[in-house]
């Protein structure tokens, strides 16, 4: 493990660092800083006006230092003169509560503090477009059921290999790849990690993708439902927690005594499952943050006859209309967030309401087995997920133990500012309003 970046910077012949960090809103923001000036950083931090960025600051904050984290340093594959390493958000000496990576690191600490490693995978689906980002890139990709489709995967095989070579190289253990359920749609799977070794590849595999798509000619775009009528980017998370060794999983059991749903999971995966059950509609503001995230979630039947997503608080067994799925045993997938989800935000909220669920001994209730999509109807003692982001800001707001789980200075500084988002596009004029008012 990378301690010392200067001495990484000689080893591998690397002359610039992407000293960046992650705010609020999952924009990923960089200093470049040269090789001989990396020492004094590693030590010091390079300097933001944090008011700059979506950290909820004004402009009379003194200078935020974003910190690197060495251990996190990657070489950028497709330009290995740079390399990029998340940081954490300094000011006066302390942490800044509000930052992502900071609120991830603390709920890592407090699940560690209890022996608890939390261990997670992600599914960042991606479309690929034309640059402007108007249409789908590939015009021969209009099947009605384009999952998986061979033919349309390799039209776009020289930006997927690329990719999927970088992440070998990387040693991410890559796996597969996959046109996705939309057109346009596609979807890379590598093997889960630490929630914070997780997180922090979940954004590099968006800045990798977004630049090697560039170096395409092409536009990728995680946005939660980009086409209408199409099946939206989610992201999905499959989460499971170990024991100090690393070999145990506690969220598996073999036996029948004390499994809950029948499906392999321990009690403690129940109370933990049962945490993220209770906050579900709260949890939404995270993992669905953006107001096109509600047209992914909620949404009418698509093109290929599913959504893929849930609208309803309920969970299942190896059963993909539901918001929860237990594939097999000892891990569960949260089936809710999108590909707006800040990667770190989506693994502090998963710990956060766990360990709430776990202190709790949470029921996470009955498991269904039906398919919601057909007979989602006859579920009336499950909640719904929020219609729109308002809803879920308000559900999150209600949520105190929610809240304060995730420190209140950084629930306060994310409600105000995605509140601010929401009237921002309650004040948009659109063509709908016009096209069903004008003749009141
Ligand atoms: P699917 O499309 O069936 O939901 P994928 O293969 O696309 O599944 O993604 C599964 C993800 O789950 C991968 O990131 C994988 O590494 C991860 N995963 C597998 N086992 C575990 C586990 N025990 N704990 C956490 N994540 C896991
Ligand atoms: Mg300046
Ligand atoms: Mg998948
Ligand atoms: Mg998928
Ligand atoms: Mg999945």
């Amino acid at each position: 493990m990378t301690t010392d970046l200067a001495t990484f910077a000689k080893d591998n012949g690397v002359k610039y660092f992407m000293v960046s960090f992650t705010d609020l809103f999952g924009g990923q923001r960089a200093k470049l800083v040269p090789a001989p000036a990396i020492a004094g950083m590693q030590e010091d931090g390079a300097g933001f006006a944090g008011f700059a960025t979506w950290l909820d600051m004004t402009p009379a904050h003194p200078d935020m230092l974003a910190v690197p984290d060495p251990s996190s340093v990657i070489q950028l594959p497709w330009k290995p003169e740079v390399a990029w390493v998340a940081s954490n958000c300094i000011m006066e000496g302390a942490p800044v509560a509000q930052a992502p990576r900071n609120v991830l690191q603390k709920l890592v600490d407090q699940a560690e503090a209890k022996g608890l490693y939390v261990k997670t995978g992600i599914e960042a689906e991606f479309f690929l477009l034309t640059p402007d980002g108007s249409e789908i890139s590939d015009p021969y990709d209009t099947a009605e059921k384009p999952c998986y489709d061979q033919q349309a995967v390799m039209r776009r095989y020289d930006v997927i290999a690329e990719i999927c070579d970088y992440m070998l190289e990387l040693g991410w253990e890559a796996y597969q790849n996959d046109h996705e359920d939309a057109n346009g749609q596609f979807e890379m799977n590598w093997a889960f990690d630490d929630a914070m070794r997780t997180a922090d590849k979940h954004s590099f595999f968006k800045f990798m993708v977004k630049s090697v798509a560039e170096k395409h000619g092409l536009r990728a775009t995680f946005m939660p439902k980009p086409v209408a009528g199409l099946t939206g980017n989610g992201c999905h998370a499959h989460i499971s927690v170990w024991d100090e060794t690393g070999t145990v999983n506690v969220f598996a059991t073999d036996s029948g005594a004390g499994q809950v749903g029948e499906v392999g999971l321990s009690p403690d995966g129940g109370h933990f499952l049962g945490g993220i059950m209770k906050h579900a509609s709260a949890l939404a503001a995270i993992t669905n943050p953006t107001v096109n995230s509600y047209k992914r979630i909620n949404a009418p039947r698509t093109v290929s006859g599913a959504t893929w997503a849930p609208n309803t608080v309920t969970w299942t067994g190896n059963n993909r209309t539901h918001m929860v799925r237990v594939p097999g045993p000892g891990r569960f997938e949260l089936r809710l967030p999108d590909g707006a989800v800040n990667p770190y935000l989506l693994q502090a909220v998963i710990i956060a309401a766990g360990l709430s669920g776990l202190e709790a001994k949470a029921d996470p209730g009955p498991r269904h087995d039906i398919n919601m999509y057909e007979e989602g109807h006859t579920v009336t003692n499950a909640p719904k997920l929020p219609l729109n982001l308002l809803d879920a800001l308000r559900a999150f707001d209600t949520d105190a133990g929610l809240k304060s789980a995730m420190g209140d200075a950084f629930s306060a500084a994310f409600l105000k500012l995605k509140r601010q988002e929401w009237d921002s596009y309650t004040a948009h004029f659109s063509q709908w309003e016009k096209d069903n008012t004008l003749d009141v």
